[in-house]
């Protein structure tokens, strides 16, 4: 069976009068039908740029995107049957609604510019996907300000579910909520998934958020996959020593002396001019200079998942790193 998702040495480049800037820089991924994999990176990692590329918001400036085994350029009529493969959830839903349609003619929408069904059947089909949802039919006829988040957040989602993707690429879809409204929506996503088999890409800077929901993790930084594998794997057994910094930075942790000692010091640096070698190296506590000459490639080499790092055989574990273990 084809991948939901297949990301094959996916770069964008844009031209700039500083210089070429790498927002997203070789990244090969792939989704398979009904799985959810998560996407997690400090904000200006590229993430975002890639989720725009899947798509076909942004186009790649080198490598493919295939969707159900077909490789489909953007622009032209392909575009029906990409929508029609995948679709995206942002993080703002007031800003990704039409504040003059109500719930009814936003879910509907998409079903009307395709050309699916009559008047009755939509309408039939706008109740299932709300019920689907958890928004009862008192709630067709509002507009998105009279709905709270949470609510305009399902309606989003039901809106991306009216044309039955293979794929739901999912934008930060919860750091605008309450914490409790978060739950109930990752709740909501879970058991979508497990009722209709989709596939989720599923994008945050909150990587509790993505271990949550996902079956596997990508870490990214500066435009590469710097871990990946199994998601009980990359939390319990990381070895990338920024995705122990993020686990170090989650807010549950954030207080914890012992974590802080871990917490990234300094800013992403830019895409313009990154480091040389490994892009880390600048907020890498175990950097050597191998690190600012060769660029680690992503590889297993025995672990239970595949790090980008020279030197991952020496770094320890979370929980064995002298900075977090000595009190
Ligand atoms: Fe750190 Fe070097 Fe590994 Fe990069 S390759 S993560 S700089 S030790």
């Amino acid at each position: 069976m084809h991948s939901a998702l297949e990301l094959d040495d996916l770069r964008v480049h844009h031209a700039t009068a500083a210089g070429p800037l790498k927002a997203v820089d070789g990244v090969t991924l792939s989704v398979a039908p009904g799985e959810t994999v998560g996407l997690v990176g400090e904000s200006g990692c590229g993430k975002s740029t890639l989720a725009r590329c899947v798509v076909g918001l942004n186009t790649p400036t080198g490598g493919s995107v295939r969707l159900g085994g077909s490789e489909i350029a953007a622009g032209g009529r392909d575009r029906v049957a990409w929508a029609r493969m995948v679709q995206m959830i942002f993080q703002d839903p007031m800003g990704s609604l039409n504040p003059r349609l109500t719930t009814r003619h936003t879910i509907e929408l998409p079903l009307r510019v395709h050309g699916i069904g009559s008047k009755n059947e939509r309408l039939e089909r706008v109740l299932r996907l709300m019920e689907q949802v958890g928004l009862g039919p008192h709630l067709l006829d509002r507009y998105p300000h009279e709905l709270s988040g949470g609510q305009r957040q399902r309606v989003s989602i039901a809106r991306a579910l009216a044309l039955e993707p293979a794929l739901l690429v999912c934008d930060e879809i919860v750091s605008a909520l309450d914490v409790s409204v978060q739950a109930q929506v990752l709740n909501l996503l879970t058991d979508l998934q497990s009722k209709l088999g989709i596939a989720f890409l599923f994008i945050s800077h909150d990587l509790s958020v993505v271990r949550y929901v996902s079956d596997r993790i990508a870490v990214m930084y500066l435009g590469r996959i710097v871990e990946e594998g199994d998601s009980e794997s990359v939390w319990n057994h990381s070895r990338h020593p920024y995705t122990q910094a993020l686990i170090a930075s989650i807010p549950e942790r954030a207080r914890d002396e012992k974590a802080q000692r871990l917490q990234l010091s300094g800013d992403l640096p830019s895409p313009v001019n990154p480091p040389s070698g490994c892009s880390f190296r600048t907020r890498c506590p175990y950097a050597r200079p191998l690190c600012a000459e060769v660029r680690p490639e992503l590889k297993s080499d025995g672990l239970p998942h595949s790090v980008a790092c020279h030197f991952v055989a020496e770094i320890p574990e979370l929980a064995a790193r002298p900075e977090y273990a000595e009190a």
